[in-house]
């Protein structure tokens, strides 16, 4: 995209989420629900469909594009992203980058429109980590599949009308070999949906579980008409998330320093503002140089999966690190306002149990660390030196 375009993008977004969403985050958080006048206005935007194809409505961002929108959008509460976020992101890259071109044409301007939300149903009780040892199992039937087993965690189900899902179509193929990915409308005969989780944080993002009993697609539902492609296309759409995610951690961390430089400029003690006070200065100087830190990771290595030099040792590292720096930015930011950051009204408070989900969804630190020395066995560490 030219810059001139990318930057009114990124101008809109950024003016909307500060002067229509950053207002309404205390009425989130009591309601637990993004309001539809909100909604509507971000489907009006594009923002439904920034990393699908412009072919089908999309606003097209690469990676590098991409990971600029997502610190404008981590300025204000996550669940804000979430409405949209897996339409562009896990669920809607797996028709992009494995679907047929009739499953694409069918389903990405629908997608890209905010005319249909999609989930990525991949977590089960016992695959969250490894889903290789997923369950949920789909069966050949003339030609139809019927699917049977249950899901966890799963981001906009309750919202959905239709789920990317993952399941075994060879039980007797070990670990990740075997599985499949099927495109299941929420309204198909022997799909349940649970109520929304209960969360720590993010509140106006859903999280459910889904139980598949004996539900049957027709195998045009196969996504890219082939068994076995599962996995892959998991993982692929996983990595390219992982960058999306570090950059929304920059934008969280960003709000978060300027809601302490603000608080220590305003706050007093002994008639003095806290922020005279060196050890207060000294969080406020760690927290700006965490962020600037991870906000060049996750941009050149979003250059980097761009230009096709490294899809896994970049997303994974710069999940990792801009993770844990807003956890220690959002630390710092609560214990810059000491009681008052503590109080339920306090945005840090919020935002210091928003950041708690970053170091495990779409991959825990841990995962990423095995990631990582994975492919440094692998001798892929020249990318990351060269930048
Ligand atoms: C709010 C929320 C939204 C989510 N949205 C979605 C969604 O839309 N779609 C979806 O499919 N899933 C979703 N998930 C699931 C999420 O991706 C998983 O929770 C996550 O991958 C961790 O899996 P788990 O919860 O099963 O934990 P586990 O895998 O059981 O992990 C427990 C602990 O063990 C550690 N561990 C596990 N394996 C290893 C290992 N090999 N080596 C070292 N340590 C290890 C982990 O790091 C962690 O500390 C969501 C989860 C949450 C909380």
């Amino acid at each position: 995209m030219d810059k001139e375009d990318l930057n009114a993008i990124l101008g809109t977004v950024r003016d909307f989420v500060r002067e229509k969403v950053v207002p309404l985050e205390l009425e989130i958080e009591a309601d637990d629900v993004i309001p539809d006048s909100i909604i509507e206005e971000a489907a009006h935007m594009g923002l439904f469909g920034w990393a699908l194809p412009q072919e089908f409505g999309g606003l097209g961002l690469n990676a590098y594009e991409d990971a600029l929108l997502a610190i404008e959008l981590g300025y204000t509460t996550p669940a804000f992203r979430s409405v949209f976020g897996t339409n562009n992101g896990i669920a809607g890259q797996v028709l992009v980058n494995y679907g047929t071109p009739a499953q694409q044409q069918d389903w990405l301007p629908r997608l890209a429109s905010g005319e249909v939300i999609a989930s990525f149903a991949l977590t089960e009780p016992e695959a969250g980590s490894d889903p290789s040892g997923l369950r949920t199992r789909a069966q050949r039937a003339g030609d139809d599949y019927i699917i049977s087993g249950s899901k966890r965690f799963i981001t906009n189900a309750e919202a959905s009308d239709v789920l990317v899902v993952f399941a075994r179509t060879d039980p007797e193929a070990a670990g990740s070999k075997g599985i499949s990915v099927f495109l299941v409308p929420t309204s198909a005969p022997g799909v349940s949906i649970g109520p929304h989780d209960r969360k720590m944080g993010q509140a106006g993002a859903w999280t459910s579980e889904i139980h598949f009993d004996g539900v049957r697609v027709p195998a045009a539902n196969l996504i890219g008409g082939e068994e076995e492609k599962g996995f892959h296309a998991a993982m692929a759409s996983l990595n390219k998330g992982r960058l999306h995610i570090a950059a929304i951690c920059v934008g969280q961390a960003i709000r978060i320093l300027d809601e302490s430089v603000a608080y220590a400029q305003e706050a007093k003690q002994g008639g003095e503002p806290i922020s005279r006070f060196q050890l207060v200065q000294a969080m406020l100087a760690e927290m700006y140089t965490d962020i600037a830190a991870a906000k060049a990771m996750v941009l050149a290595s979003s250059e980097r999966w761009d230009a096709e030099i490294d899809r896994k040792l970049g997303p994974s590292s710069s999940k990792l690190f801009a993770s844990e720096m807003l956890a220690r930015v959002a630390d710092h930011g609560v214990q810059i306002q000491g009681g008052m950051g503590y109080m339920r009204e306090s945005a840090v408070e919020r935002f210091y149990r928003h950041a708690r989900l970053f170091r495990i969804y779409e991959g825990t630190s841990e995962i990423q660390k095995l990631v990582i020395a994975r492919q440094l066995f692998k001798g892929a560490h020249t990318p990351v030196l060269d930048f």
